[in-house]
């Protein structure tokens, strides 16, 4: 099998609001999925639907060969599905270590004693380990993003999710944030990024573009980024926020 998970008209509306209608896609093991839209095209509630957050009022999520849309967003983490949050949210309280052995004896399937042999990988991994005992709120935004994806890591995830992990960042901040994404990727980890801005994107495997909650193309960065109705679809669209 070369799917590590794939969705199957997956529907979801939040009153008259139709966020994502009839979506469905596949991601391959071992690749990175880009997946494009505007602001407001579905993409975070398609992570929600994904991950467990909604329930989707049509369609399924199969994950590694298994039916998992009627599982809690706990069981899938266990299973290997982790996730950061376009707005990261970590313990400003706590420190970077903190932080992380949390998110690993909670949300992983992991002691403690073993979550602290793997921290210092992940720390490596994320370029935190200078930063291990600072505390959370006092980072900058480009290290509020590596731990938001040290987070992610640290429930040793076989795919992970990652919602806009390079918003707000300056080019070369972002740059930084691409060579822990591709170095995540090389580990093994399946990825899928969302990203609204289509600069970002060059270097994935395949591009999924989303148009107000549909899918509108799948196939190579080169493809999706020349295609017209990406284009139009982003026509008129504030490429800022
Ligand atoms: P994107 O991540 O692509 O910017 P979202 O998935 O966040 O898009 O939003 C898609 C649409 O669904 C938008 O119109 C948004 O306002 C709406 N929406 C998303 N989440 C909620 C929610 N929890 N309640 C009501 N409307 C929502
Ligand atoms: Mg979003």
């Amino acid at each position: 099998m070369t799917e590590i998970l794939t969705a199957e008209g997956l529907s979801k509306a939040f009153g008259s609001v139709q966020a994502v209608t009839d979506m469905s896609m596949d991601v391959r093991k071992g690749e990175i999925l880009g997946i494009l839209g505007p602001n407001g095209s579905g993409k975070t509630t398609l992570f929600n639907l994904l991950t467990g957050v909604y329930k989707p009022d049509r369609g399924r999520v199969v994950f590694n060969g298994r039916d998992i849309t009627a599982i809690s967003v706990h069981q899938r983490v266990r299973l290997g599905i982790g996730r950061t949050y376009q707005i990261p949210r970590p313990f400003g309280n706590m420190t970077v270590l903190e932080n992380l052995l949390v998110a690993a004896t909670q949300g992983g399937r992991q002691s403690e004693k073993a979550a602290r042999g793997e921290v210092d990988e992940t720390l490596e991994m994320t370029g935190l380990t200078s930063l291990k005992y600072q505390f959370a709120r006092s980072l900058t935004l480009l290290d509020r993003k590596r731990l938001e994806t040290a987070r992610a890591l640290a429930t040793r995830p076989h795919l992970l999710l990652l919602d806009e992990i390079a918003g707000g960042l300056t080019e070369a901040e972002a740059h930084q944030v691409l060579k822990i994404i591709r170095s995540v990727n090389e580990k093994g980890v399946t990825i899928i990024w969302i990203e609204h801005l289509m600069a970002m994107m060059e270097g994935v495997d395949r591009i999924l573009a989303l148009d107000q909650g549909r899918h509108l193309l799948c196939g190579s960065p080169k493809e999706v980024m020349s295609s017209e109705e990406v284009v139009a679809c982003y026509m008129g669209v504030e490429e800022d926020s």
